[in-house]
C-alpha cells in the first residue's frame, strides 16, 4: 500500500488549510479553512447569506476541492487541527461536497465551529465527533487517527497522526513550543517522542513563522509585557482598553487577570469576543465570564461604553478590532458610531501584530489616522506570535526525524524556507522533502 497527499489549499498562501491523504480507496481532510485577506479585499465582509460556494472558490476564499477529482466521493473524514478560520471556515459551505465525512475536532474548535454554522442559511448534512486531545479514533479501514495536544495561540489545538497500513503521517495543524504556557498543558513531546521512534513516515509541517531565526517566546511573556504597560505608566485617572484576538483565550485570561488585580472592572466588548468567550466556557477550557461583563450585541456594547465614559477609571475594556477590521468594536468608536472618545492620557494597548496582508495594513493605517487626534496613548505589539520559529521546527524534525517531509501553510517563500532548514539536516529535495502547490499530489510507497 502506498499513502497518496494532495495539496488542496494553503501550499501557496498562508491561509485556506486543507490537505487530502487517500490510502486504498479512502481519503481523509486535514483542515478546512478560508483564507480571509481574500473575502475582505473581494466582499469586504463575509455574508453567509450572499456568498455561495461557488463565489468563495472563485475569489480564492475557498479551497478548490475540484482538484480532488474522483477522490471527492472517498472522503471519510473531515478531521480539524484547531479553531482558526484558516483552518475551518471553509466547513459552512464545503463540508456538504462530502456529506457522508464526520467532521472530527476538539471540544473548543467544534464550539466554534458550531456558532458559525448558525449564522449560514443552509444546515450542513455531516456529521460532528468531539474527540479529546489525547483521544484516537479509528476512520474507515485503514486510519487510526490520534489528536496530540500542542500549545498554540487558541486553545484545544492538537497535531493529528493517522496511522495507516502504509505507515504514519503527522499532520501538525499550527503550534509552537510554550514551556510556560498561561492556559493548559505544555506540547505533548514525550507522545511526539513516541511517534518517532516507532517511526513517521511523512510530517506535513506549518511554515507561518519558519523564516523567523529563532524561539518563539513563551505566551507568559506576554503577561510581563503587559504588567509593564499596564502598571508602569501614568494611567490611574484614565481609561484603559485594550484589543487583542478574540479568539486567544489565554490572552484574555491574563488581560482579565490583570484588569482585576488593578481593581478595575474587566469588560468584553465585540460579537467575537462574546462569542469565543462562550465557546471556551461550554468547552471547559475557562470561565472568562466570572466577574467580567461581556456584550456582543449593539444595544449592550453601547450602554457599557456610556458607563465606561463617565466613570474611566473603573473598568479596563477588551474590544474587537486590533487589525483595523471594518465593523469592530475599535473601528466604529475610531469613527465616532459608539458613545465613547478617547481623549488625551487615555490608554490603549494593541496586543497583537499586524497580520501582513495589504487589506490588513491599509485598515490599520486608516484606524491610527483616525485615532491620533484624541492622543489616546498607543501601545503597540505587546504580542508573542503562536507558531513556531525556525528553531523549534528543527527541534520537531530532530524529535520526529520523519522519512518525509511536506511543508505547507505558507507561500513559497516560506516552503522553500522550511525545504532549506530540512536541506540541513540531510533531507533531499525531490527525494525526502517536497515542495507541492495546490492542486498537486505525491505518492510515497
Ligand atoms: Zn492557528
Amino acid at each position: 500500500m502506498k499513502i497518496e497527499i494532495m495539496a488542496v489549499g494553503g501550499y501557496d498562501e498562508v491561509g485556506r488549510n486543507m490537505t487530502a491523504v487517500k490510502i486504498g480507496e479512502e481519503v481523509v481532510l486535514l483542515d478546512m479553512g478560508w483564507n480571509l485577506e481574500k473575502v475582505l479585499m473581494h466582499f469586504g465582509q463575509y455574508d453567509p447569506r450572499r456568498h455561495s460556494l461557488q463565489d468563495m472558490i472563485e475569489v480564492g476564499a475557498y479551497p478548490d476541492y475540484q482538484y480532488m477529482g474522483s477522490w471527492i466521493d472517498k472522503v471519510k473524514a473531515i478531521l480539524i487541527s484547531h479553531a482558526h478560520l484558516d483552518h475551518i471556515s471553509a466547513i459552512p459551505k464545503l463540508a456538504g461536497v462530502f456529506p457522508n465525512a464526520e467532521i472530527i475536532g476538539t471540544p473548543f474548535a467544534m464550539e466554534v465551529l458550531k456558532e458559525s454554522l448558525k449564522q449560514e442559511p443552509n444546515p450542513i448534512p455531516n456529521k460532528i465527533f468531539v474527540m479529546k486531545a489525547g483521544s484516537k479514533k479509528k476512520v474507515g479501514k485503514n486510519f487510526n487517527v490520534e489528536f496530540i495536544h500542542v500549545t498554540h495561540s487558541t486553545p484545544d489545538s492538537v497535531m493529528i497522526a493517522l496511522k495507516t497500513p502504509a505507515g504514519t503521517v503527522l499532520y501538525t495543524g499550527d503550534w509552537k513550543l510554550d514551556n510556560q504556557p498561561i492556559l493548559g498543558k505544555r506540547t505533548n513531546m514525550q507522545k511526539l517522542k513516541k511517534l518517532g521512534e516507532e517511526g513517521v513516515k511523512v510530517l506535513i509541517a506549518d511554515t507561518v513563522r519558519i523564516e523567523r531565526e529563532s524561539k518563539t517566546p513563551s505566551e507568559s511573556m506576554v503577561r510581563e509585557m503587559l504588567k509593564d504597560v499596564l502598571w508602569g505608566v501614568q494611567n490611574q485617572e484614565n481609561a484603559i482598553f485594550v484589543t487583542t484576538f478574540a479568539s486567544h483565550i489565554a490572552r484574555l485570561k491574563t488581560i482579565k487577570d490583570l484588569g482585576e488585580k488593578m481593581g478595575r472592572k474587566v469588560i468584553f466588548l465585540g460579537r467575537s469576543m462574546d462569542m469565543y468567550i462562550n465557546a471556551a466556557n461550554r468547552a471547559g477550557i475557562v470561565d472568562l465570564t466570572k466577574g467580567a461583563e461581556i456584550y456582543g450585541r449593539r444595544k449592550g456594547i453601547e450602554r457599557a461604553l456610556k458607563q465606561v465614559m463617565k466613570h474611566q477609571s473603573k473598568y479596563l475594556v477588551v474590544i474587537t478590532g486590533h487589525q483595523g477590521e471594518p465593523h469592530s468594536v475599535l473601528d466604529r468608536i475610531s469613527r465616532k458610531e459608539l458613545p465613547f472618545t478617547f481623549d488625551e492620557w487615555d490608554t490603549l494597548i494593541f496586543s497583537s501584530e499586524i497580520i501582513p496582508a495589504p487589506v490588513n495594513q491599509a485598515n490599520r493605517a486608516e484606524l491610527e489616522r483616525r485615532l491620533k487626534p484624541s492622543k489616546v496613548r498607543m501601545f503597540k505589539d505587546i504580542h508573542v506570535s503562536g507558531h513556531a520559529a525556525r528553531e523549534d521546527h528543527r527541534d520537531l524534525l530532530k524529535v520526529v526525524h520523519p522519512e518525509h517531509y511536506i511543508p505547507f501553510h505558507g507561500d513559497i517563500r516560506k516552503l522553500a524556507s522550511a525545504t532549506n532548514l530540512a536541506k540541513d539536516m540531510g533531507y533531499q529535495l525531490g527525494k525526502s522533502v517536497h515542495l507541492l502547490q495546490n492542486g498537486q499530489k505525491i505518492e510515497i510507497n
